[in-house]
């Protein structure tokens, strides 16, 4: 990347995720614009994959903004779940699901399972466009190992974390300061992987 000041749009209308990765871009010269500075409305996720819904969020940003976009997505993938809840995530437990339904959700449908079968990860898929029409957009992921816990345990972070179990911390994603979540998480990984990228440019 040039040193002139890059104005680009993140395809997201969530304050941590912006400040985050704000903070790990500002010395690429990236200025980050929240997508509401545009009016830019969420699109439908109607991809198959956590790539295809994050180029989905970032073309719609381009062509909206006229600028570059960033997007993300991402989910929890349970293996003993063939990979569930995955991109429907958010929406597990139903479309108005709050965080509360779908960990109660998971919980059941993992009722009698044990510890060693509760394999779990995050995922996340973050892409860079420089246009609408981008046809090489950079596409970098980054996945959290862990476990399914039996209780919530921790009141930080939000979504599954409570009931995600970090083997390599020994607590749950949610008992974690945010400072080391943002360094081990998959979204963590992924913006450490496009910082990088973004650098070679
Ligand atoms: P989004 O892609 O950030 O909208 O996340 C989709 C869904 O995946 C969220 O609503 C959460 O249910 C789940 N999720 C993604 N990342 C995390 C995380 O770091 N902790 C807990 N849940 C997460």
């Amino acid at each position: 990347m040039s040193t002139e000041i890059q104005q680009v749009v993140l395809a997201s209308n969530n304050r941590g995720k912006l400040n985050e990765l704000q903070h790990r871009l500002g010395g690429l010269g990236v200025k980050l614009l929240p997508q509401s500075q545009f009016a830019i409305e969420s699109v439908d996720e109607t991809g198959l994959s956590f790539v295809e819904n994050a180029i989905l969020k970032a073309r719609h940003a381009c062509l909206v903004s006229g600028l570059p976009a960033i997007a993300d997505d991402s989910g929890l993938e349970v293996d003993a779940l063939n990979g569930a809840p995955g991109i429907y995530s958010a929406r597990f437990a139903g479309t108005d699901a709050t965080d509360a339904d779908n960990n109660q959700k998971l919980l059941a449908e993992l009722r009698g399972i044990p510890t060693e079968k509760r394999s779990a990860r995050f995922r996340c898929l973050l892409v860079y466009m420089r246009h609408a029409n981008d046809p090489t957009p950079l596409v970098c992921q980054g996945s959290w190992e862990g476990f399914i816990l039996e209780e919530p345990r921790g009141d930080n972070g939000f979504g599954y974390d409570p009931l995600f179990f970090v083997p390599t911390e020994h607590c749950a994603s949610a008992e974690l300061p945010p400072e080391i979540k943002n360094r081990l998480s998959h979204r963590g990984l992924a913006m450490q992987e496009l910082t990088q990228r973004l650098k070679l440019q």
